[in-house]
């Protein structure tokens, strides 16, 4: 099983006790009579200080452990009194893993830019910032499965590779085994996808909604948690061209019930991290955004504004307010326009009833003939962090749909079938992972919240 972790250590009554920790080194400071390690191992934020007596260990050995080094330390475990740490290690073996030349170890010093750090990404979770970055991440994950499965969903596996290219989220990234340079061609000069490794043109998947569609019809509530892609070059601090989404998908949910479980589910999020990640987020408090507790308290606690986007409209042309982009019915809001009402609310916003013309073609019509059956979800400090719709479970209506927006139906059959047999009105939204993310850690560049972004002109790692 391992050695005990130092979080496991740190809360250890077993003093005078024995004990073996692995980790990397911090710092090192001392003199010739008295050496103190801080070592971390990634499993809390703390390090455990590690003491030890020069006259124990030889010189070179000691000359090797450095900061990024890999150690192993045995020794006795002993309170300490009136410190930070409860307890430290007294050192009577010193292992050296593997040294780290401090002339080119590139975490050297303390407060490194997060600029810097993206370079590193290899190593940047030995940080603390990025060790509590990638806990919480684990936690948060941990937590949205426990939230499905303790309300009767069940995890669905949608596919990332996709046939069908009418998903309508965006510019997706192609999958092929076609030589690139000279491509297999038909009779009208046109690249033959029929030769292709699976026959037809396929793509990564921008989304598992429509799959997750199908499992609903038939499972009732199910969920989708994977990554998704999105070739859009759209160099924010907010996209990303490979994220995770989590997708909920419910069979007799209409968009009321729709938004009572986005708003529940959002909210037992910020709590559960706050609860759990107690260290992590105080940290993170601490070093980045000094308002992060207070506003996932806030979150946590709040009753999310519901409006409709006409009634967003509205508001918006009456504040007065010179935004960048004018406000005008039938346009899609931007982040300028998300900020006001989110500021203007104090706390998340549930905007319902988009304009047909810049929503999806699965989104139920509404009767008025002019907007569907759509919501967003928008958060203070992120925009929006939600997209999702009561879907259209009438055949004919969207099959005239699909018609109208000129999308390829027969790659739609699976889809417009199970409208045929047995359909039900059903509900469902879109979750992206790391603009949550963004949320609980208060990191202001969705590059820090994934371990290995994939952004445009970058797939380094
Ligand atoms: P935006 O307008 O912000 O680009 P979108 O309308 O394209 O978002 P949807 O297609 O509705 O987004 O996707 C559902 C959710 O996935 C969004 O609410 C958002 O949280 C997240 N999301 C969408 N695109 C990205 C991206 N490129 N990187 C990270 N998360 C994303
Ligand atoms: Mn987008």
């Amino acid at each position: 099983m391992g050695s005990p972790t130092v979080k496991e250590l740190l809360a250890s009554t077993a003093y005078d006790t024995n004990v073996t920790l692995n980790g990397w080194v911090r710092t090192k400071r001392g003199n010739k009579k008295i050496v103190f390690l801080a070592v971390n191992d990634g499993s809390v934020i703390h390090s455990i200080q590690v003491v030890a007596d020069p006259t124990k260990f030889e010189e070179e050995l000691l000359r090797s452990v450095t900061t990024g080094a890999a150690v192993a330390v045995t020794g006795k475990l002993v309170r300490t009194e009136g410190r930070d740490q409860p307890v430290e290690v007294h050192a009577e073996k010193l292992e050296l893993y593997g040294s780290a030349d401090p002339a080119s170890y590139p975490l050297q010093k303390k407060g490194h830019s997060l600029e810097f750090l993206r370079e590193i990404a290899h190593l940047r979770p030995r940080t603390n910032t990025f060790g509590a970055v990638l806990r919480i991440r684990h936690a948060l994950s941990y937590a949205i499965h426990t939230y499905f499965n303790d309300r009767g969903f069940f995890y669905l596996h949608s596919p990332i590779i996709t046939g069908s290219d009418a998903e309508g989220a965006g510019e997706m990234f192609r999958v092929t085994t076609l030589d690139a340079v000279n491509p297999p061609r038909n009779k009208k000069g046109h690249v033959d996808f029929k030769k292709d490794f699976f026959g037809k043109e396929t793509n990564l998947t921008v989304s598992g909604q429509l799959e997750g569609e199908m499992a609903a019809l038939a499972l009732g509530k199910v969920y989708t948690f994977g990554p998704t892609f999105r070739a859009e070059n759209s160099n924010t601090p907010r996209h990303l061209a490979e994220f995770w989404m989590i997708e909920p998908e419910m069979a007799f949910y209409d968009i009321h019930d729709n938004m009572d479980l986005a708003e529940d589910m959002l909210k037992y999020l910020v709590a559960y991290i706050l609860d759990h990640c107690a260290d992590d987020v105080a940290f993170l408090n601490k070093m980045y955004d000094q308002e992060l507790t207070a506003r996932l308290q806030s979150a946590a606690a709040s009753t999310f504004h519901r409006m409709s986007y006409t009634e967003a409209i509205d508001l918006l042309t009456a504040s007065g307010k010179e935004f960048e982009y004018p406000v005008s019915w039938g346009a899609d809001l931007q982040k300028e326009h998300e900020n006001h009402l989110v500021d203007h609310f104090k706390g998340p916003v549930i905007l319902s009833d988009y304009p047909r013309d810049i929503k999806a073609f699965y989104m139920k019509q509404n009767d008025d003939g002019k907007t569907v059956r759509a919501m967003d979800v928008l958060f203070p400090w992120i925009g929006e962090i939600i997209g999702g719709s009561q879907r259209e479970e009438r055949h004919e209506v969207l099959q005239n749909r699909i018609r109208e927006m000129n999308i390829p139906e027969e790659s739609l059959w699976w889809y417009l079938e199970t409208r045929k047999y047995g359909t039900v009105p059903h509900s469902g939204f879109g979750l992206g992972f790391e603009r949550l993310m963004l949320f609980v850690t208060g990191m202001t560049n969705i590059r820090d919240v994934i371990p290995f972004p994939r952004t445009p002109q970058n797939a380094e790692f």
